[in-house]
């Protein structure tokens, strides 16, 4: 009986609590699915055609922003890492004509880039690991500064701030290691695609 007494104020704040956790869980629970963000499916399918280099080439801090921007209706020649095989397939994407990419904001390398430090003359500065979106630059204060070459996407953007100017971009030749197979883009809006020996009239020629 004693017991149960003094057990019992316990099962009530157990039962309190259990009912508080139910009602805020209900209150969360509602306010995920009544305030979701949609994300924007054409941004995704944009975004995913460019590069994710990060480099700002665009004039965007990111492929991402970019892509916010193309879908509403920016132009889609700005980004040199992406060249003229990544307009070629926004503007597949999109509809549009595929336009010349537009050498204000670069211009296109034929060979992929990554950058290298010459590490026996770096002063350990960290400028170039604050630039890199990447986080593609091992180092730390006053210690010699490397990069990872997997993780760097040649963006460019490590060279600038390095006081010494030891970083150097160098190209990197294309081997069956690295080869990779360029996934065939969405296929193409355009209905008159697919070769056919009819013609226009739809008679077999
Ligand atoms: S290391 Fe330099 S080039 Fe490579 S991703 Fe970072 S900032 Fe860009
Ligand atoms: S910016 Fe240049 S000097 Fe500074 S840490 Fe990077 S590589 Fe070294």
């Amino acid at each position: 009986m004693m017991d149960l007494a003094n057990l019992s104020p316990l099962l009530t704040a157990l039962l309190v609590l259990g009912g508080l956790a139910l009602i805020f869980g209900a209150v969360l629970g509602f306010a995920a699915v009544r305030y979701k963000i949609e994300g924007n499916p054409i941004v995704d399918q944009i975004d995913a055609l460019l590069p994710q280099t990060q480099c700002g080439q665009c004039g965007h801090p990111g492929c991402r922003p970019y892509a916010e921007g193309i879908a509403n209706g920016e132009e889609i020649n700005k980004c040199p890492p992406g060249g003229q095989e990544t307009i070629n397939e926004l503007a597949s994407l999109l509809g549009v004509e595929a336009p010349e990419l537009d050498a204000e904001h670069g211009s296109e390398s034929e060979l992929p880039k990554v950058a290298y430090i010459r590490e026996d003359e770096c002063i350990g500065c960290t400028k170039c690991i604050q630039a890199c979106p990447m986080d593609a630059i091992l180092g730390a204060a006053k210690q010699m500064h490397t990069v990872i070459a997997d993780e760097c996407t040649g963006c460019d953007l490590c060279v600038e701030p390095c006081p010494v100017d030891c970083i150097d971009m160098i190209e990197v030749p294309v081997t069956l290691g690295s080869w990779k197979w360029k996934l065939p883009s969405e296929p193409s809006k355009d209905p008159n695609i697919i070769a056919t020996d009819a013609d226009a009239e739809g008679d077999a020629a």
